[in-house]
């Protein structure tokens, strides 16, 4: 506890009195862990903890969920998807009121055992997030899927949109917190970029109030010093290679391609798509997916959150018509998206 305390002053002492310093977190779990400690109260006035995209729920676009839906009313086909992305709500609803067979899963290790006891369906299994998901589902690509096993890929790359943030220069963001689990598996080395070309401290920090503080101290110390560098504070999990067999992995099995972000738009080689060779495993390709047009869900601001440029009390129906039990966009659905955190959190 006395550590902790003497961090906090720490932090206070680095902050600037004239200037705003803003940190963004990429993890929604380190905004859960921000927001649920009470982190903010005890931060000095002008330093703001921004949550930024950290929930891969969230940035899924409509189209690769309303195709999901689709799916799941063919003919023997089974969809399968972490429980998250069933209650996300749609032009057409969600996979949980819409979509016809479906069933949750936890992991892909799941998926690929739904497929082998049921050899006379079709198992799509809609593979969401960021690199951490991405590995495992590599890894049962590796392993060797029946042949009733399909990818309807919807990976997206971590670095890619931190880079897209760091050019806006009205979200103006002057540290990164990195996140801890796409780190054990891109390596602390993945960061660099941001201090080598764009010179904003980014540290790599775990999931425990006291590590995201130690975290936080370290860019503001880079601050001061006027020397960015990559930190990591996570040193117990995150190598700064990473882990470099699920990225041999990853690459093996899936090429960047450009893709859409919910609330965000288009934006080029930043997902994740199964490569060429292993066409007769990617759902896309197997059955014919259409890209389905993205609408705006009226009122949500989910995407303007995600980037940075607001909070989710900025939104007219958080904790309104919005809540975790009706959520109206994709941000109050998940446990790592901003407005269910801070719904719960007040
Ligand atoms: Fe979208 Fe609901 Fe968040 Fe508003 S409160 S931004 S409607 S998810």
């Amino acid at each position: 506890m006395d550590k902790t305390k003497d961090i906090i002053k720490l932090i206070h002492s680095l902050v600037p009195s004239d200037k705003k310093i803003r940190i963004m977190n990429v993890c929604g779990s380190h905004e859960h862990t921000i927001a649920f400690s009470g982190m903010r109260s005890l931060m000095p006035e002008n330093l703001e903890i921004i949550p930024g995209p950290g929930c891969p729920v969230c940035v899924c676009p409509e189209s690769d969920i309303i195709n999901a839906i689709n799916l799941s009313k063919r003919d023997n086909a089974i969809l399968v998807t972490y429980g998250d992305m069933l209650r996300v709500p749609t032009q057409k609803g969600s996979i949980r009121a819409e979509g016809k067979n479906f069933r949750m899963i936890t992991s892909p290790f799941e998926a690929l055992n739904i497929a082998k006891s049921n050899p006379g369906r079709k198992i799509v299994f809609f593979s969401i997030g960021f690199e951490t998901t991405t590995a495992p589902t590599a890894g049962i690509l590796e392993m060797g899927v029946p042949d009733n096993l399909f990818i309807l890929s919807s990976h997206r790359l971590t670095p890619t949109i931190m880079e897209i943030l760091v050019k806006d220069a009205e979200i103006g963001i002057d540290g990164f917190i990195a996140p801890g689990h796409v780190s054990a598996i891109v390596g602390a080395n993945a960061w660099n970029v941001f201090s080598e070309k764009y010179g904003i401290p980014t540290v790599v920090a775990g999931f425990e109030a006291e590590n995201l503080l130690l975290g936080i101290l370290e860019i503001l110390q880079q601050f001061k010093n006027g020397k960015a560098q990559t930190g990591n504070v996570y040193k117990g999990v995150v190598k700064p290679e990473g882990n470099t067999q699920a990225q041999r992995l990853m690459d093996k099995y899936f090429e960047v391609a450009d893709v859409n972000w919910r609330g965000i738009g288009h934006i080029p080689a930043s997902g994740l798509e199964l490569r060429d060779e292993y066409a007769e495993r990617d759902a896309r390709k197997v059955f014919e997916l259409e890209e389905i047009k993205e609408a705006k869900t009226p009122g949500c601001v989910c995407g303007t959150i995600i980037l940075g440029k607001a909070y989710p009390s900025a939104c007219k129906l958080f904790k309104k018509v919005c809540t975790p039990k009706t959520p109206k966009g994709p941000c109050m659905v998940s446990a790592e998206g901003a407005c269910n955190i801070w719904y719960k959190t007040g």
